[in-house]
């Protein structure tokens, strides 16, 4: 999002510098070396109504890298795989009845056609998931999932953010029994590259582990960003760091502002992944829903792009309170060996090459009922400072896609062009 904004500012006359407090650009859509492998930190894929990446990737002359492909959907249920994500593996599910099936398409098909999302807004979406598809089925296909990633907050999730999940994906199809995702050669990194390449060619500058220490504002204005203990000043910030950081950035925000702040909650992310030298299932990604095994799902992700290994991730969405967050690298390792133990116990974890484990703090905002009249506003009470984070992707969920658009938002809130 962050360079995103520095890019269109920078098209509209900005002389812009963009500080990272990491070693590298990127994020949550940051890539490292796994092995030898060049992979991002959190497994990445695009869908086909990814309108704003689709559009940036084709402006930066990335669509050559663009590939699409058939992927497949499992479903690993008590102790057994199955087929899911079309409607003949659906039929031959055996564990919910013929009309649950249909209650159930029903939901997809309602979600997928969702018009104006603002009529699910204020309704709580395991409610809004029971009405669809009955009890059993929602025991079956949701709860364990709404549990392993959002614990305490299950209850508190918006209908209309998760009816545009189930939308973004559902479209992202080439008919009915072809689910389609994208991704780009060379990952996310090709366009960050691409990104950074673009900036420093017309003159801006990317310093990184350079993290903003403080906002620095005088009679209502800001006036630049101290980093790294040193003074640099600007007529234009833009936040784009996880709204939490904000209040400690910026502690003259209004009362209002720093409360809105205070409200919004966030589940943290520790992935495990592992390098395999045999393929472990021939699915994309795995809904999970057994009681020896406490993650919601697990991605190969080397089914959509075949990079020369089988990857599989392995996240534990977890709110940084929780005892489990507090885990070890190795206690997590352990942990998703036995997940895929358990999944297939014929499977050899010897098949290990390499295994590497990332942590991200606010992965995950909470958006629950009425999410967008609490989020804060983009453009705040100190004149030339604006903030924005994944919340803002709301109603949609946050994806790359989503942070373009919200620094589209952005851009447009500068009052740009110079
Ligand atoms: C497990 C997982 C799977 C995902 N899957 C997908 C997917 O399949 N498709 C998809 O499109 N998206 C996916 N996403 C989401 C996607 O990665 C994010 O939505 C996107 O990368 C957000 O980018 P951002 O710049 O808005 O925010 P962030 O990635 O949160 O970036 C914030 C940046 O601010 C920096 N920062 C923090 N504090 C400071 C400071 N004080 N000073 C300077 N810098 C600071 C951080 O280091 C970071 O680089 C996934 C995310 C996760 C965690």
């Amino acid at each position: 999002m962050g360079l995103a904004v520095a890019d269109a500012l920078q098209s509209e006359g900005w002389q812009v510098t963009v500080f990272e407090a990491d070693d590298r650009i990127g994020g949550m859509s940051a890539m490292f070396d796994f092995d030898g492998l060049r992979i991002e930190r959190y497994y990445h894929f695009i869908c086909k109504t990814d309108a704003p990446l689709l559009a940036l990737i084709e402006a930066l002359g990335l669509t050559s890298r663009l590939r699409w492909r058939t992927t497949r959907m499992g479903f690993f249920y008590d102790g057994a795989m199955y087929e899911w994500g079309r409607p003949d593996a659906l039929l031959r599910f055996p564990h919910l009845g013929r009309r649950e099936k249909l209650r159930y398409a029903l939901h997809v098909l309602r979600a997928r056609s969702m018009g104006d999302w603002r009529t699910l807004d204020g309704v709580e979406a395991t409610e809004w998931i029971r009405s669809w598809v009955g009890d059993h089925a929602y025991e079956l296909l949701w709860r364990k999932s709404f549990e392993l990633k959002f614990y305490e907050y299950q209850q508190s999730i918006s209908a209309a953010w998760i009816a545009t999940r189930m939308r973004r994906v559902a479209l992202s199809r080439k008919n009915a029994f072809h689910e389609q995702m994208g991704y780009l050669e060379g990952g996310s990194e090709a366009l960050l590259d691409a990104l950074a390449a673009r900036l420093g060619a017309r003159g801006g500058s990317i310093r990184l582990r350079s993290p903003v220490e403080s906002v620095l504002s005088g009679d209502g204005r800001v006036t630049g960003v101290l980093s790294r203990g040193k003074t640099h000043t600007a007529e234009l910030v833009v936040s784009t760091v996880p709204l939490q950081f904000v209040p400690a950035l910026a502690p003259s925000l209004s009362r209002q502002e720093l409360a809105r702040v205070a409200a919004i909650q966030n589940i943290g992310v520790v992935c495990v992944k592992f390098k395999l030298s045999e393929q472990f299932t021939p699915y994309f990604w795995i809904n999970v829903n057994d009681p020896r095994i406490q993650v919601p799902g697990i991605i190969e992700y080397t089914n959509l792009n075949p990079i020369g290994s089988h990857v599989v991730y392995v996240p534990y969405y977890l709110p940084a309170a929780h005892t489990r967050w507090d885990w070890d690298h190795d206690t997590f390792a352990a942990d998703a060996t036995e997940c895929l133990k358990r999944m297939r116990p014929e499977w050899n974890p010897a098949t290990i090459e390499a295994t590497h484990v990332s942590r991200y703090r606010y992965a995950q905002p909470i958006c629950g009922p009425g999410f967008a009249d609490k989020l804060p506003s983009m453009q705040t009470s100190i004149s030339g400072f604006l903030m924005a984070d994944t919340s803002h992707c709301y109603p949609e969920d946050r994806s790359i896609s989503e942070s373009l658009r919200i620094a589209e938002e952005l851009v447009r809130l500068t009052g740009s062009p110079r």
